[in-house]
């Protein structure tokens, strides 16, 4: 069907286009959103301070939050408003699971006492996002391992952009942006885990793709999963943590 548009009809259209944009341009309000507005939070005094709406996973008192994989109460030692692994107390996890999220995590490799205590046996240690994806605790200070596994990197997957470790004995700072994956009704990737680390502030993973659950040998292959716990990994040395919050997104 052929349409027969006027010459007035079209200079009235296009017209009232430019009126549109000129008022537009004239107007700020127009491109301005009030609601809804933003939830109001407390942010912390002090940098690394949770904020009102965080959930705190350890406060430096007790593992109440925590137990070991088993589901049994977890055995590290809580002192000195830290805790710190137990040599074969095994993994521990928190009671409660979540998917997209914020955490904060400070940790702490002791000091060195013997020469043999080089690569991945200094001050090992790790956290295990939704119980599968671990960011690399290692005290990475004048000691070199594989890129790939050194601390701050997505275990035997990502390298940090830089090593921002502090000496041995020095308490550290994760801040970690979690984006889970998703999966379809039949349990097929559809987008991967995506994950954002700060080490001592400093920028060391970007928005990265997780590729899977964390191997230590071969490929890594994604199985489907809901929310998951933060779990902390006993590698036999003695690492402590402490001030760990959480904000689920
Ligand atoms: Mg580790």
């Amino acid at each position: 069907m052929k349409i027969n548009l006027s010459l007035p009809l079209v200079l009235i259209f296009a017209c009232s286009v430019v009126h549109a944009q000129q008022s537009t341009k004239k107007n700020p309000e127009s491109t301005e959103i009030w609601e809804p507005q933003p939830r109001i939070i407390t942010p912390g005094n002090n940098p690394g301070d949770a904020p009102s709406d965080a959930t705190i996973l350890f406060d430096g008192k007790n593992l109440d939050n925590w137990v070991s994989l088993d589901g049994t109460p977890a055995k590290w030692m809580v002192s000195d408003g830290a805790m710190t692994v137990v040599r074969g107390a095994r993994d521990i996890r928190t009671k409660q699971e979540f998917g997209d999220f914020q955490l904060h995590i400070e940790w702490r490799t002791p000091p060195v006492t013997n020469a043999n205590q080089t690569g991945q046996n200094r001050g090992n240690s790790g956290i295990f996002l939704q119980g599968r994806y671990e960011v690399q605790v290692l005290d990475n200070f004048d000691n070199k391992t594989y890129a790939n596994g050194q601390a701050a990197s997505v275990y035997k997957q990502h390298i940090p952009l830089v090593n921002a470790s502090r000496k041995p004995g020095e308490w550290q700072v994760y801040d970690i942006i979690y984006t889970a994956p998703r999966f379809n009704n039949e349990g097929r990737l559809l987008i991967p885990a995506k994950v954002t680390v700060m080490h001592n502030g400093v920028l060391v993973q970007h928005q990265v793709d997780i590729w899977g659950p964390t191997e230590y040998i071969g490929m890594p292959v994604y199985q489907a999963h809901g929310k998951g716990p933060i779990q902390l990994q006993d590698h036999g040395d003695a690492v402590s943590f402490r001030n760990i919050w959480i904000r689920e997104l």
